[in-house]
């Protein structure tokens, strides 16, 4: 026996120098994928670390003293094993793939909506290279950007014009930068929420420069209570669809016709936030609450703003329709071209818009096909996923069963919309539900579960027939 001092001596000089570390096999592998100045400086973090651990007797203090030759292979193996850990956390940093298997439609920390396969060919094929975001082929001269994206929406929505913007939050600024700065909006005070990453109806009225004037209160609000809140310096009326939250029991609200009519009466216009841009009926879904964009155009709103990534199922967009001459005063302000979106963005409406203009979006874009999908139909791919992994698991020790439960729409949309769902439950006698969690998010692509009592659970109605096989593998080779 040693003490410990000796032994932490002769570990400091069995510690691999950077450039031992990086002549290993393992390491000149790595390279390839990171780079030679990022492998360094990996490395000698590695080895900075190692030293620091060794000198703080992390290392030192366990048993018995080896021979110094293993001590050395032990070390380096260590370094490599680390240096390879800190490459995958590089690679595995940034936007990458992942199965969603939460069950979470439109969920916002994964990217909300799921492309649907016209959406990624577009992105891909027409827009990831030069392409006629602003340019007219025919003539050969300048065309209008989102000229095509105006055309689907003017077309779906019944609006006079449409204009597209980064994003919900920043339509909502630029349509109430433009209607009502320096003057007063009126919003019922049961409308004054927060939707979930930071937008908020009273910060967004602050930061565009209008008064915002509550009325009502929390649960009931009457068209009297805005009435009495007309005055001369009150440019905007707007209703802001509450989203994730939801009042109940004790409540009125004018409906968005009665809010219209009183607005024009008073020469004022009246701005809808609709949120989550719902484009056909969806109540067979069990999704009622949503405002559809066409009939609030329909019930009188002047303009009407939603987020192109939430149940219309495209890319991060903030869609604006409605009055010709509202929407031709948003289009000339310097905010807007702070704001507008860019080509990929529009590629990828295009091609979603169409799809909802051809009648098929219910089969071809992804966060509407997820939602259709009958809990029998889910069931039949979960005993199915079932059989296959017992097919190529053999004997497991992993438990599978499958259970019933529920999906959720997410994205701020239908708070009170669970649809039925068959789960996959998934344990292991020795092994915690956290830690199949972590196997199962730290794998190629990260697979996302959510645990509940104890089990993983798989709910299949937001992964892809064909990422199946890629959860299978995972689960196969989890437990040997
Ligand atoms: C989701 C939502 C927003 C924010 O939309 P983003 O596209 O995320 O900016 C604004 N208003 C309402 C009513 C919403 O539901």
């Amino acid at each position: 026996m040693q003490n410990s001092a000796t032994s932490r001596i002769s570990l400091l000089r069995a510690l691999p120098s950077v450039d031992r570390l990086l002549r290993t096999d393992g390491a000149m592998a790595l390279r390839s994928f990171v780079g030679a100045e990022r492998i360094t400086a990996l490395a000698r973090t590695v080895t900075d670390k190692l030293r620091e651990e060794i000198q703080a007797s992390a290392l030192a203090g366990s048993s018995h003293e080896p021979s110094a030759t293993h001590t050395r292979e032990a070390l380096l193996a260590e370094a490599v094993r680390r240096l390879e850990d800190a490459c995958r956390r590089d690679t595995m940093a940034g936007v990458r793939r992942v199965i969603n298997a939460t069950g979470v439609i439109v969920h916002t920390n994964l990217g909300r909506a799921s492309l649907s396969e016209a959406a990624r060919n577009a992105l891909a094929r027409e827009a990831a290279g030069y392409c006629t975001l602003e340019y007219d082929v025919t003539t050969g001269a300048r065309g209008r950007r989102g000229a095509r994206v105006g055309d689907l929406l003017i077309e779906l929505t019944g609006a006079e014009d449409a204009l597209v913007v980064n994003n919900c939050a920043a339509a909502a600024l630029l349509i109430l930068t433009v209607l009502a700065r320096d003057g007063e909006t009126i919003v019922s005070r049961g409308e004054v929420v927060e939707i979930g990453g930071d937008f908020r109806v009273p910060d967004v009225m602050a930061s565009s420069g209008t008064l915002m004037i509550e009325v009502g209160t929390t649960n009931r609000t009457k068209l009297d209570d805005y009435r009495r809140a007309l005055n001369e310096r009150t440019r905007l009326i707007m209703r802001v669809h509450q989203s994730n939250y939801r009042i109940i029991g004790f409540t009125t609200l004018p409906t968005l016709a009665e809010l219209s009519a009183l607005a024009h009466e008073a020469g004022l216009p009246l701005y809808e936030d609709a949120g989550s841009g719902v484009l056909l009926d969806l109540s067979q879904y069990g999704l009622a609450d949503e405002p559809i964009i066409s009939e609030s155009i329909a019930a009188g709103a002047d303009v009407v703003s939603f987020s192109g990534d939430k149940l219309l199922g495209s890319t991060q967009a903030g869609l604006i329709v409605g009055r010709a001459d509202i929407v031709s005063r948003l289009r000339q302000q310097p905010l807007y071209r702070a704001l507008r979106a860019d080509k990929l963005c529009l590629a990828a409406l295009e091609a979603t818009l169409e799809s909802h203009r051809c009648g098929t979006a219910i089969k071809d874009v992804p966060v509407l096909r997820m939602l259709s999908l009958p809990q029998q139909k889910i069931e039949e791919r979960a005993k199915s996923f079932l059989q296959s992994y017992l097919q190529y698991a053999g004997s497991s020790a992993l438990q599978l069963e499958i259970i019933e439960g529920v999906s959720a729409i997410g994205g701020g949309s239908g708070p009170n919309t669970h649809p039925p769902t068959m789960l996959v439950a998934i344990s292991h006698p020795e092994r915690s539900a956290d830690n199949l969690e972590q196997a199962l998010r730290s794998s190629s692509p990260a697979i996302i579960t959510r645990i509940a009592e104890g089990r993983v659970l798989i709910d299949l109605r937001t992964v892809e027939p064909a990422e199946e096989p890629e959860i299978l593998k995972v689960l196969t080779n989890l437990t040997p």
